[in-house]
């Protein structure tokens, strides 16, 4: 399958006043499209930093990263936002809708900020994501009349708005009860089945080995990188 994400020599170094910490060390990677990845490791560790280099919230202070054929590495700010509107979805372990909008227009938003559909049919998909993501009743309603666990499903639907073949979340069941986590988490499965490709933070192990791919971070290193045995019972049934 085709290569969706390359990493290549990769190192992130905070400077905070005199001192200096190098967060990730010479990380290469390859993610190829249509896999599910998640990334585990202790708190402190790297994760986050690393998801934000692959989404071009952050830049690297060495080496390449190019995801979906873009240098993100090469990209200014206002070019990495039009690119991660376009490319990416990301959800975030406190969903941050935005508060004073409906359901129904956070998902919107995306799409304004894009706009590269007609107005009505931009509403039409908003609807469409809300019903894909069983939230088809609640689009007029604020996030704060929500469970968790919907608000979470919403902003996968926000996620989704642009159509990116790629879903970055950090982790995304880590604010939610054990069965509402194993219903967000089916969502992603669903969304992986369906062709996405995703990679996912999380501290939920029984989560992590029903991915196809575990990389395990450590001091900012890969220290481990292996297919789960999910992937592997799939490639044996083919
Ligand atoms: P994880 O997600 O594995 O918990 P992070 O990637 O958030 O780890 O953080 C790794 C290290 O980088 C931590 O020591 C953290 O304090 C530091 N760090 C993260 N972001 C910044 C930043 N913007 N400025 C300075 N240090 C940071
Ligand atoms: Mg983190």
């Amino acid at each position: 399958m085709a290569n969706l994400i390359q990493l290549n020599n990769v190192y992130k170094t905070y400077t905070l006043g005199q001192t200096t910490q190098t967060v990730l060390h010479d990380i290469s990677l390859t993610i190829d499209a249509g896999e599910f990845v998640a990334i585990v490791g202790p708190s402190g560790n790297g994760k986050s930093t690393l998801l934000n280099l692959l989404t071009g919230i952050d830049h690297p202070c060495q080496g390449e990263i190019t995801v979906s054929g873009s240098h993100l590495h090469r990209l200014n700010e206002e070019q990495l936002s039009k690119w991660r509107g376009a490319n990416v979805g990301i959800v975030f372990q406190f969903f941050q809708l935005l508060p004073s909008l409906s359901l129904l227009q956070n998902v919107l938003l995306p799409m304004d900020f894009f706009s590269k559909l007609p107005k009505r049919e931009r509403l039409e998909r908003a609807r469409h994501l809300l019903d894909l993501v069983g939230l088809s009743d609640q689009w007029q309603q604020l996030p704060s009349q929500l469970s968790g666990g919907q608000q979470q499903r919403a902003a996968i639907a926000r996620a989704l708005a642009n159509d990116p073949q790629l879903i970055v979340a950090d982790e995304p069941t880590g604010n939610l009860d054990a069965a509402t986590a194993d219903d967000v988490f089916a969502l992603f499965l669903r969304l992986n089945q369906q062709g996405k490709t995703l990679v996912m933070v999380t501290h939920n192990d029984e989560l992590a080995a029903s991915a196809s791919r575990k990389i395990v971070i450590r001091s900012g290193r890969i220290h481990e990188d292996q297919p789960t045995s999910v992937s592997k019972n799939a490639g044996q049934s083919h």
